[in-house]
């Protein structure tokens, strides 16, 4: 079974139409399948259209949660809610379009683990969204310590062993493109044109925005933290150049400026490495307190000759046990 993770706040000019969409694009591709619709704390009439369509359909599943939590947490409760073999997730607002899942349904079947959508072109209503979102992208991939496919949002597809990996990863800031991409397994790109929402405004606010982006960051990046470093090396150099450059000077003022000068770059700097240290331990601070595992395993190739002789092994044991 495929399931289709779709996260819904105040579209109630759309979801019947959406679904529609959904449901003929999943019937193309054949197979079972649920969309689970998980209201986010709507204060229109979304949650009863869904729960209209749940009653028509028991191919809908409808989450309520019990406020709006926001995209995120909207799309980690559809993670842990759906039962599919496969998982897509997708905006309620056909910005991702229904008629490309059968592109990524298609990929899976060929073998592909997580099948991203990556956007080949973007229409935003919002002029200053549409230069700061190429910005961000470029920012993300200049510092990003892990490859993250860029112009890729939440719409992708998920096999339940990568979903599952997801899943378990306990931080609370996510960034979810960038743990599908961290997490590994056999990926797969599937291209689309991001259109502009069909109707409606956009429900995520621009603090949300900026947090989601500073989540993005930090999450993927040890570099933020080590800026001290580069700045304490600036600072250290112009002390350097300054100390010397009171040799060639011959007017005493001019070598007492200089020697000021020279002093307060030199107790920046020592302040600037100071905070480079803290930061290197903050960083493993975070490291250890998200618990990221150390590796995944997707799996393991082992001789069936072998396998045979350790579940034998392992029967003789609860035999024995249980003697
Ligand atoms: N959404 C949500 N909770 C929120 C805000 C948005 O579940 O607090 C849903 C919304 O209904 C939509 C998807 O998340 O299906 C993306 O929201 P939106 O289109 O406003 O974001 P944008 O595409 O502008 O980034
Ligand atoms: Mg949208």
């Amino acid at each position: 079974m495929i399931s289709v993770v779709v996260p819904i706040y105040n579209e109630e000019e759309l979801i019947c139409q959406f679904h529609e969409a959904v449901a003929n694009a999943l019937d193309s591709a054949g197979g079972e399948w649920e969309v689970v619709y998980v209201n986010d704390g709507s204060v229109d009439s979304s949650l009863e259209l869904l729960n209209g369509l749940q009653a028509a359909d028991s191919r809908v599943t409808v989450v309520e949660l019990s406020r709006n939590w926001g995209h995120m947490g909207a799309i980690s409760a559809g993670l842990e809610t759906a039962r599919g073999r496969a998982v897509i997730l997708m905006d309620g607002d056909f910005q991702d379009p229904p008629e490309v899942l059968p592109q990524l349904i298609d990929a899976w079947r060929e073998g592909a683990e997580v099948v991203v959508a990556v956007r080949r072109s973007r229409q935003e209503r919002s002029k200053v969204l549409a230069k700061l979102f190429p910005l961000f992208y470029r920012v993300l991939g200049a510092l990003s310590d892990y490859p993250i496919p860029l112009n890729a949002g939440i719409f992708s597809l998920m096999d339940r062993k990568a979903l599952d990996s997801v899943n378990a990863m306990g931080e609370k800031n996510r960034y979810l493109p960038g743990l599908r991409a961290w997490v590994g397994y056999q990926n797969a790109i599937v291209y689309y044109d991001r259109h502009d929402r069909l109707a409606g405004d956009g429900k995520l606010s621009f603090i949300s925005r900026i947090k989601y982006a500073m989540d993005a960051i930090t999450s993927f990046s040890y570099k933020p933290l080590r800026l001290s470093f580069a700045l304490f090396c600036f600072s250290t150099c112009m002390a350097a150049l300054l100390a010397l450059s009171m040799l060639i000077v011959k007017s005493p003022l001019t070598m007492v400026g200089l020697g000021v000068s020279a002093a307060v770059f030199f107790i920046g700097g020592l302040v600037l490495l100071s905070v480079g240290v803290l930061g290197e331990y903050i960083g493993r601070v975070y490291d250890e307190v998200r618990g990221r595992p150390l590796s995944i395993i997707s799996k393991v190739h082992r001789s069936s000759a072998l396998m045979a002789s350790q579940t034998s092994g392992y029967q003789d044991e609860k035999r024995h046990r249980a003697a």
